[in-house]
């Protein structure tokens, strides 16, 4: 496995029955017939908000200062707690406005270096991106030394965590005004939102890393949840499975370290994060299970058992 790929588990707590136990490191079904699956890390449903964040946050701040890109996403069903852990609430936050925090403490400890952050927000919706802090129409491209990024999108520059709360909250109101003029629900697209750090060195050298936090669209089939026979709900679905079975594909083969071509290409969602995701990148997936739900919770724990 490579130490660049980092798979941990999350279950949200329920009021009723649960269908999983944690042991340490092993979560396993309550009832037969016995599923288990191992993972480094299993946040159970008693962990706090900053358990993860307390885990993941300053490792990653700390790989974006040294100048290599990093991507944390969320993955599960709708409900699942990934934007609670993405996001989180104004009295409880979550990995986003946490790491923004370290981020910011451990840039103003650094006296020598000259530093930036900016930030865009945007979301995947059937293929498109959508601008989540103006009303550009962006795009991605890719340089002559084959780097994908996006073009034409909203960036602000941002100093404070109160600053970065704001845009946040904006690109929220946006993304859900959009959801309602496509008449789609914001658990049908992936939202990223990305930090990008430039410091410049007193010799003048400068280092650019760039940190792509995805609360990804709700992994549930699409039929299930929506009658087959809405043909929109089917594309949305149908680009949904691709983008999410292509990141797990891609993230399988960076963590086997595989020489095969990663597949980046065959998805938006990819081909978007393909700088966060390949070379010297970190890649933390945090797989949300909502333990009430059987069949979809075992179907995350395979998919994240494969990114390992
Ligand atoms: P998703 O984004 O995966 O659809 P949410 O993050 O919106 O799911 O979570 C669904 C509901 O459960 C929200 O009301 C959220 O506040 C709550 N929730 C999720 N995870 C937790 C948790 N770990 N602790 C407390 N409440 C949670
Ligand atoms: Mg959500």
């Amino acid at each position: 496995m490579s130490e660049n790929v980092q798979v941990v588990i999350r279950l949200r707590p329920v009021h009723t029955k649960t269908n999983f136990k944690v042991q340490n490191q092993t979560i396993s079904t309550v009832e037969p017939p016995l599923r288990s699956f191992n993972f480094d890390h299993i946040f159970d449903t008693s962990s706090s908000q900053t358990d993860i964040p307390g885990e993941l946050c300053s490792k990653y701040v700390l790989h974006a200062l040294e100048g290599y890109n990093a991507c944390i996403f969320a993955y599960g069903q709708t409900g699942s707690g990934k934007t609670y852990t993405m996001r989180g609430t104004n009295s409880n936050p979550g990995i986003i406005p946490l790491l923004c925090r370290d981020l910011f403490d451990a840039l103003e400890l650094d006296k020598t270096t000259v530093s930036s952050v900016s930030i865009t927000y945007f979301e995947i919706y059937n293929e498109k991106l959508i601008d989540l802090l103006g009303d550009t129409s962006p795009r991605v491209r890719e340089t002559n030394d084959k780097k994908t990024f996006v073009q034409d999108i909203t960036t602000f520059k941002v100093n404070r965590v109160e600053e970065v709360l704001e845009y946040l909250s904006i690109g929220d109101s946006k993304r859900s005004v959009a959801s309602t003029r496509m008449n789609m629900e914001s658990s049908r697209s992936h939202a990223i939102f990305t930090l990008s750090i430039k410091q410049q060195e007193p010799d003048g050298s400068i280092r650019e890393s760039d940190l792509k936090l995805v609360d990804l669209a709700g992994s549930e089939r699409a039929n299930a949840t929506m009658g087959i026979d809405n043909g929109k709900r089917m594309k949305e679905g149908a680009n949904i499975n691709k983008s999410l079975s292509t990141l797990g594909r891609c993230i399988s083969q960076l963590a086997k370290n595989s020489k095969h071509l990663i597949p980046y290409r065959d998805s938006l969602l990819t081909w978007v994060l393909k700088e966060n995701l390949g070379g010297n990148s970190k890649t933390c997936m945090i797989a949300c299970i909502s333990p009430i739900d059987l069949e979809e919770s075992l179907s995350t724990l395979r998919y994240a058992t494969t990114a390992k």
